[in-house]
């Protein structure tokens, strides 16, 4: 069984194809500038990176055009597009409607669009791949997996906010959590890594990329997670601000003169390490301009160990311990140094790093020493394979 997974944004569609049986990526690629020109870059399993130049009005043509790349008699892997058998959609908000994946049908699409308001950015360009797809694909079964579901099992002790309850009954404000396929994916894995019962685990979760997220996985179910109502609750990320004071928000725009779109857009695109910084919100840079002496950078990394030391601590606080502790994503995954800042706090935890296994870049390792009482992992996120994972066992149950 083949499945095309989408990744749909405003602009840019990104697409693999997975063969569900043997877990092998067929291709994989994006499409870019989609409505302003449009390119497409495809590479088959083992066979050159290609971009192509291409007109892209919008996302059916895009789409059709990834599918013309698979069948494609040279370069492609697919004979005709019957050999797709599934299509899986990364959808970013379910809100309370959706606590696992689901088969796409039209009033899926309805009720997905009715929680666009809960993301503006994400789920109208997420159903935008999903209608492009029915109109190419129409025979094709789709599935949707979302952002959201993972974290639907989060007690009302840690999803509701401290403000009016009626705010949560008349609008559904609340805490959602996003990245819950990645905490979910690795918080597995981990527990296959480790040889233990996932349900009889206490793990948090670091996923650490440009949006950075932590998530407190007990018994094989989220329990809380740092990401809120929208992505920028939480932690210090690449340009959002994470956790900060309401009141500096109203203090801000008074000196600023900024109105509540100045500084959501503030706190969303110019803060986080960039905005602490000045210098750049990946850290990559932040580690070159640290080492040469730039004070900001340096602060902005200890800024961001801060808030993840603070969310750690909280959550094995919440959980009354915690067994093995994950990190992911680009930075997780690649960043021994930043992965060792955090762990050297966490000596009260019975947590002890093997150094020369801190080196490890984007592989399944296990990081601590033998006698650490709490297990440190890295586990890569593979958002694609649980896509292609969750809608081969939706398609197997239809
Ligand atoms: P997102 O998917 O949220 O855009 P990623 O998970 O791709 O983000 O992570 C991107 C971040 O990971 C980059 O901004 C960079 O800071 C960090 N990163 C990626 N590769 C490395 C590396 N080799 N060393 C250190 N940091 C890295």
């Amino acid at each position: 069984m083949n499945v095309l997974v989408i990744n749909c944004g405003s602009s840019s569609l990104k697409y693999q194809v997975i063969n569900a049986d043997s877990e092998e990526v067929l291709a994989k690629g994006l499409c870019e500038r989609i409505g302003i020109d449009g390119r497409l870059v495809y590479q088959p399993e083992g066979g050159e990176k290609e971009t192509t130049e291409a007109d892209m009005p919008t996302h059916t043509e895009a789409v059709r055009m990834v599918l013309d790349a698979l069948v494609n008699p040279k370069t492609g892997v697919l004979k005709s597009l019957e050999e797709i058998d599934a299509v899986g959609h990364r959808l970013v908000h379910g809100g309370e409607a959706f606590a696992a994946s689901t088969l796409i049908t039209d009033e899926v699409v309805a009720a997905v669009d009715e929680c666009s308001d809960l993301a503006p950015l994400h789920n109208p360009a997420n159903l935008i791949g999903v209608r492009a797809c029915k109109e190419v694909l129409p025979n094709v079964p789709m599935v949707g997996v979302f952002d959201t579901a993972f974290h639907q099992t989060m007690p009302e002790e840690a999803f509701l906010y401290g403000i009016p309850y009626e705010y949560y009954e008349k609008y559904k404000v609340r805490k959602y959590g996003f990245h819950g396929t990645s905490h979910s994916y690795v918080s597995k894995r981990a527990a296959e890594i480790l040889d233990k019962p996932y349900d009889s685990l206490k793990t948090i979760v670091c996923h650490l990329g440009n949006g950075a997220s932590i998530c407190a996985v007990e018994n094989g179910k989220s329990v809380d997670t740092s990401m809120g109502l929208s992505p920028l609750e939480g932690l210090v990320m690449g340009t959002r601000s994470g956790d900060i004071d309401p009141s500096a928000m109203e203090f801000i725009a008074k000196k600023e003169n900024l109105d509540m779109a100045g500084i959501m857009n503030v706190l969303n695109k110019e803060s986080g390490v960039y905005g602490v910084s000045g210098v750049s919100s990946d850290f990559r840079d932040l580690e070159q301009a640290a080492k040469e002496g730039n004070k900001r950078a340096q602060i902005a990394r200890k800024v961001f160990v801060h808030r993840v030391l603070k969310y750690i601590g909280a959550y094995a606080a919440s959980m009354n311990g915690v067994d093995v502790i994950c990190f992911t994503a680009g930075l997780g995954e690649n960043d021994g140094s930043i992965r060792e800042m955090i762990c050297n706090n966490l000596g009260y935890l019975g947590i002890s790093i093997d150094k020369e296994a801190n080196q490890v870049h984007g592989e399944e390792k296990v990081i601590s020493t033998s006698d650490s009482k709490v297990k440190v992992l890295v586990v890569p996120t593979n958002e694609e394979l649980a896509i292609c994972r969750e809608t081969v066992e939706i398609i197997k149950n239809k």
